[in-house]
Formats: structure tokens, sequence, C-alpha cells
């Protein structure tokens, strides 16, 4: 029953890892009914894409709660569960294991190593994909990619980075390089969650340093809490295996609750990082909440053309005013001519409408600018129509 849940544990430790790496290339890929990303941070627009609300980062306030908020909870976290993140959500972790065991099945060390290259090349490319999808809609991309040189740059420089770190580097980064596991010594204490030996097993321990030989890092799991260890839990497969072969006994390493192996809450450290994660938390939701966006504006991909320089695009607002608007639509370049020139949109309406686009003059790009006033006091909203 032991190795039962040791087994499991391990199961489900796998299954949530794929789940998240999948979540993480789909997620860019999913539109809410507002017709945006489930979660994306627009460079274009400097604007976040979160569970069908748009936040605007121009408002500096809640970008600056954010990034708060976010460097406390990752206190918070490690306070509580050591470097939990290393083993069970970072790509860098994830992706290195998998080189390393997918690779080590091949039996021929040359061979091996060209696996090894080649899955590390793979991996590269989906994270650097999945990465710039996070800012740039994927339903874009290519365009986007034509059209912005520094977005090739960015991604190329980003590739070769990441494709030299897991064939050359791997888990020298984890140990001597990521600045996370760095500030984490500083963060942990006696009572927090490690990877070692069970307190009160020392003794069981035959010495066959299994989980020395298969550990990433290279350290002792035995003389846990170490900061190099990154929480893998192939030290205590390999213990689980070695005792399962034996006596059909779980291994004797596993998670365990700081010095006293004693889940223990009430400490200044993390009660303080708990609090003020809250705080932050409620700050966020209601400056989300109060600076979201009053009008939005979704325009359809598919452009007709009617010819002699004439298209039409269907454009999607919703308005979460608390008055009736006329939204005025203009070219602001003077090269084409949009029609209709106002809208009627009503007390948070959504309202869908044809615009007609009269080009006045040949457009290189193929992209027509459309300006949006829907109150004159704010700016206006501005988007590309693709006319190609
Ligand atoms: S694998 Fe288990 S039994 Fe073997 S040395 Fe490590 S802790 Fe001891
Ligand atoms: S000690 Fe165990 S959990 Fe820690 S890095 Fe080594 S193998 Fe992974």
């Amino acid at each position: 029953m032991m190795i039962a849940n040791s087994v499991l544990r391990g199961k489900i430790y796998r299954l949530l890892q794929f789940i998240v790496v999948v979540c993480a290339l789909i997620i860019p890929f999913i539109k809410t009914s507002n017709g945006n990303s489930l979660f994306r941070f627009d460079v274009s627009t400097l604007q976040l894409y979160a569970f069908n609300t748009v936040v605007s980062f121009a408002s500096f306030f809640s970008a600056f709660i954010a990034i708060l908020l976010f460097t406390f909870l990752f206190v918070f976290t490690t306070q509580l569960l050591g470097r939990v993140w290393c083993g069970w959500l970072c790509p860098q972790s994830f992706f290195s294991i998998r080189i390393e065991s997918y690779s080590k099945k091949i039996k021929n060390k040359t061979m091996r190593k060209v696996a090894a290259v080649l899955l590390a090349f793979v991996f590269a490319l989906v994270l650097t994909l999945n990465w710039m999808m996070y800012f740039v809609s994927p339903y874009d991309f290519i365009s986007s990619l034509k059209s912005s040189s520094t977005m090739v740059t960015i991604g190329v420089v980003l590739f070769l980075f990441i494709f030299v770190d897991f064939v050359l580097v791997r888990f020298k980064w984890c140990k001597y390089v990521c600045p996370y596991s760095k500030f984490q010594v500083v963060m942990t204490d006696d009572d927090t969650l490690y990877v070692g030996m069970i307190p009160g097993k020392e003794k069981e321990c035959i010495d066959c340093k299994a989980c020395i030989r298969v550990c990433p890092t290279h350290i002792d799991p035995r003389k846990n809490p170490d900061a190099d260890c990154i929480y893998c839990e192939t030290c205590v497969t390999a213990c689980n295996q070695v005792f399962q072969k034996k006596d059909h006994h779980e291994g004797i390493l596993g998670y365990v609750w700081g010095k006293g192996n004693k889940f223990n809450f009430k400490r200044p450290n993390l009660i303080v990082t708990f609090s003020v994660s809250i705080v932050l938390f409620i700050i966020l939701i209601y400056s989300i909440i109060s600076t979201s966006e009053p009008f939005i504006i979704k325009v359809d991909d598919n452009v007709k053309s009617l010819g002699n320089g004439v298209y039409t695009v269907k454009v999607e607002m919703k308005s979460n005013l608390e008055k009736a608007v006329r939204v005025h639509f203009s070219n602001p370049d003077n090269v084409a001519e949009v029609s209709p020139a106002g809208v009627r949109v009503f007390i948070k309406e959504k309202v869908e409408s044809t615009l007609t686009i009269n080009t006045l003059k040949e457009i290189p790009n193929g992209k027509v600018k459309i300006q949006a006033v829907y109150d004159r006091k704010k700016d206006p909203i501005v988007f590309e129509v693709n006319l190609k």
C-alpha cells in the first residue's frame, strides 16, 4: 500500500507537469467571448488580456501592484514550499529532465548525443514560439513576424539562448546561474519543505548511493536541505525502487516539513508575506475593476474586397459605459475614407457593424489604421485592418 501511494504520487507528479505544459502551450490560442486571448500581454496595445477582462497597463498603478503581488507570492511560496517551482513548474528543469531521460534510452553513445541535440532543438523552438505568443496574438503571428524585424531578432536570440542552454548547460543553470535559486537560499527557513531523508529513517539507509547517482544537480539527498536541490523527486523514485526490490517497502526519502518535519504556519515571515499578498490582491482586483477598458472593439479577420479599392470589415463594439455613446470612425493617415462615420452604442450594449473602407491611394503594406472615438475626453481606440 505504501509503495502504491508512492508510485501513484509519482504518476500524479508527472501528469500535473504535462497538464501545466499543455496548458502553457494552448493558452495563447484560446479566445474568450470578447474575442481576445484567455491570457496574453499584447505588446502592440500594452494591454493584458486575462479571462475576458482587458487591463490597460497604461494604468501604471495596476502594473506596479501586479508586479508587487507577483513578487510577494513568489517569496511566500518559497518560504513555505522551498524550490517547489523548480521541480514542478520550471520549463528549464522540465525539459532538461526530458532531454536526459529520453536520450538515455538510446544505447549507442553517438546516437544518444544526436538525440539529445535534436530534442533540445525541438523543445527550444516550441518554448520560443510559446513564449512569444504570450505577447503577440498567435492568429497574427506570421504577419507580425513579417512586419517586425525586432520580433524576428528577439525570437532568434531567445531560441539560440534556450537551445545552447538545453545542449550544454541544463542543470548547471539551476546550480550556478539561476537567480531564483540564489534568492531562495535567503528566503527559506528551518520549517520550509524540502526533499530528503525522512526523519527517523536514517538507520534504514543501505548506502547504495542510487539516489546520488540519479541526482541531476549531483548532491547527496540524504544531506538535504541543500540549496542546490531542485525538488525533482528523482532520488525519491530511485530510493523507492531500491526498497521495492529489497523488501516491498517504501523508500526512506521524501518530502519533509523542515527540521522538525511538522507543518508550521505560525512563522512571522510567512504571516507577513501572506498578509501583504492578500492586501495586494484586493488592491489589484479593485484597480482592475476600476480601470478595465470601458469600451472594447473587436475586428473580424475576414476583410472583403468589393473591387476598386473598396473593402468591408465587421467590427464588434462592447460598451461597459453607464451612458450611450456615438462612436466616430476615421482614418488618421488620410489614405482611406471610413463609413459609416458614426455608430450609436447604448448603455452596456454589444453592437456589430460593417465598416466600408474606401482607399484613396495605393497602400504598400495593405494595412489601414482606423481610429474610433467614443468620448472626446478619452484617447481614441486605434486598430489596424489588413486589406491583404
Ligand atoms: S537510495 Fe535510499 S538506501 Fe540508497 S543511499 Fe540513497 S537513501 Fe540510502
Ligand atoms: S536531491 Fe533529489 S530532489 Fe533534489 S535535485 Fe537531487 S534528485 Fe532532485
